[in-house]
């Protein structure tokens, strides 16, 4: 039996009125289901949100954090932080991270160690460009932010992540990858872990799919066989489509 786990990214949207509102539609329809759910709001949000899904199946999640525990670091926002606000899930590696702000895999693999000493989960996000995907090194691509990703995490912690593949081109375009096309790249992640840790252990993870995911397409993508899970941007900023694509079944 897989694990399936299903995410909203709201990246930066909603104030926090807005947010505990989207929340409280959300505890309403999916509260009480079985499925692994977690909700990502911006940070200003997070104690409030953490108010209405505390007690509830849906976990809270943050969007980013910062490389170091504490310190002289203008603007950035602990582990310590997210911990004390009720947080229990990181994404890390999102290719807005990536790629506007400059994030490598060495930062980006600080972060996940960070994360889990402090008991966080981690959705670590891989993903090739457009241009990657024209020259033809996806698989290079993923390899490498794999193998850095999880450089120096020993298989007891791998449980604690997931791994999210989004392909960059297919996120907010609209462009989605063909179920079959992302089943095959989520299979190529799993023998990378496979070769990694342990057949078990690749094939216990939990692979999300992200990229333009909505409600007509979710049921086709989570039918594939290594597609586990869907991290899901702009169709989780309102209840009903986010409802739906989590009620794909
Ligand atoms: C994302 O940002 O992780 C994402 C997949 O966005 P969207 O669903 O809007 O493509």
């Amino acid at each position: 039996m897989r694990n399936v786990f299903i995410a909203g990214n709201w990246k930066m949207h909603k104030t926090v009125d807005e947010a505990v509102s989207l929340a409280s539609s959300l505890v309403s329809s999916l509260g009480e289901g079985a499925k692994k759910i977690m909700i990502a709001p911006p940070f200003t949000a997070l104690a409030s949100v953490y108010q209405v899904v505390k007690e509830t199946n849906i976990l809270l999640g943050a969007q980013n954090m910062a490389s170091e525990e504490q310190g002289a670091h203008t603007g950035e926002v602990s582990v310590l932080m997210l911990a004390d606000t009720g947080v229990s899930v990181v994404i890390l590696g999102h290719s807005e991270r990536r790629h506007i702000y400059g994030e490598d895999d060495e930062s980006i693999n600080r972060k996940v160690k960070l994360a889990l000493k402090h008991n966080l989960e981690v959705i670590l996000c891989v993903g090739e460009t457009l241009a990657e995907r024209d020259e033809g090194i996806t698989r290079d691509v993923i390899e490498r932010q794999v193998n850095k990703g999880l450089e120096g995490i020993p298989k007891d912690e791998l449980e604690r992540i997931t791994i999210a593949y989004e392909p960059v081109w297919a996120i907010g375009t609209g462009k989605t990858a063909t179920a079959r096309d992302a089943d095959e790249i989520h299979l190529y992640i799993r023998n990378l872990v496979s070769r990694l840790y342990s057949r078990s252990a690749a094939d216990n993870l939990v692979i999300q799919y992200g990229g333009s995911v909505k409600a007509h397409n979710s049921g086709e993508l989570m039918s594939m066989d290594n597609i586990d899970g869907l991290l899901v941007g702009g169709a989780s900023l309102a209840a009903d489509s986010f409802t739906q694509i989590v009620k794909y079944d």
